[in-house]
């Protein structure tokens, strides 16, 4: 990700390609819109917080990009596609501000129209995501709005917005507006069923009441921070992947990991072994010596995350480090 400054950056598309369940009314009718060549050259996105407002605006501008969309879907293989996915499309820029409270400023806005003045590196549209956009400030907001009087070419502004009253109302009457409720609960459960279990997921929706970027972070907590024993002992020990794990650990679930490691270790140190040994017998195995090198090793582990350690190469190495000591039980 290559940054143009502090609040303006290219895209950023994550690996959860395609539009939710919910969002199937908007995006076939901006799509007929854009076929017939009426799309406006500004949409605000408004809804709530937590409806999947800016993956729509990513997904859509991943779809406008696309050099060969099929059936209201990019086709993920051309040029432009590759580079949305590698996460620097020159055509693409998103807008957001330094910290959720702070202000999106004008100069930004300004560096923003400059470089979609230039005409689209790829050949195709340009796409400005700006979100929230109710995070501008007045001077940002004036000179957005210039922008939006006079569009530079196959350009189209994305506005996400989770409160339009706070919008200048001469902004909102240069855009059009795309409205995203509260999908029902069947809906967020379409959406998850592939990844989660039914009775989580309902559970999930109760705690989130029903807002499904909530409830999808709920349940990716709930699955990070449940670590039997025998996953922590599989770990160590190489049985699973520990490049896997690394990739979908956050830092409540890599902190949360290491204490269930260390507290096993802990448990396994004090207790007759004879007691577990039936659940565990990878634990049943190790070394005293083996055990307090682990040990040491999750505690720096854990001072390391504290310490805002790259999260993902951290957990890799720590586990290959686990498992080179586990099977060199003589060292
Ligand atoms: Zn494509």
């Amino acid at each position: 990700m290559s940054n143009v400054n502090d609040q303006m950056y290219a895209a950023e598309l994550n690996v959860d390609v395609g539009f939710r369940p919910w969002q199937e009314a908007q995006i076939n009718h901006l799509m007929s819109a854009y076929q017939a060549n009426t799309l406006p050259h500004a949409l605000m996105l408004s809804g709530p917080l937590g409806v999947s407002k800016k993956h729509f605006a990513e997904q859509l501008a991943f779809l406008l990009l696309c050099a060969s969309p099929t059936s209201g879907q990019a086709c993920g293989h051309c040029k432009s596609c590759a580079l949305c996915l590698a996460g620097n499309h020159p055509d693409w820029a998103n807008i957001g501000p330094e910290a959720s409270h702070k202000a999106i400023r004008v100069d930004t806005i300004r560096s923003m129209q400059q470089r979609l003045q230039q005409t689209a590196q790829q050949g195709g549209n340009k796409i400005c995501i700006i979100c929230p956009a109710e995070n501008m400030n007045e001077n940002a907001a004036n000179a957005l709005l210039k922008v939006l009087e006079e569009p530079p070419a196959d350009t189209y502004f994305l506005l996400v917005v989770h409160q339009v009253s706070q919008i200048l109302p001469t902004i909102l009457s240069r855009s059009q507006r795309v409205n995203f409720a509260l999908p029902s609960a069947n809906l967020v459960h379409e959406w998850l069923s592939h990844d989660f279990d039914e009775a989580d997921i309902q559970s999930a929706i109760e705690r989130a009441r029903g807002f499904p970027e909530r409830v999808k972070s709920i349940l990716l907590t709930t699955d990070a921070l449940q670590f039997d024993n025998e996953t922590v002992a599989e770990l160590i020990v190489g049985k699973r992947s520990a490049y896997d794990f690394a990739a979908k650990m956050d830092l409540g679930g890599a902190v949360s990991f290491l204490d269930a490691l260390l507290t096993l270790l802990t448990q396994q140190s004090s207790t007759s072994l004879a007691k577990s040994s039936d659940d565990l017998p990878i634990m049943q195995v190790m070394t005293e010596h083996q055990r307090h090198k682990i040990y040491k090793l999750a505690l720096s582990a854990k001072q390391a995350l504290a310490q805002n350690a790259n999260l993902r190469l951290l957990m890799e190495v720590f586990l290959q480090d686990c498992t080179t000591i586990m099977v060199s039980p003589h060292d």
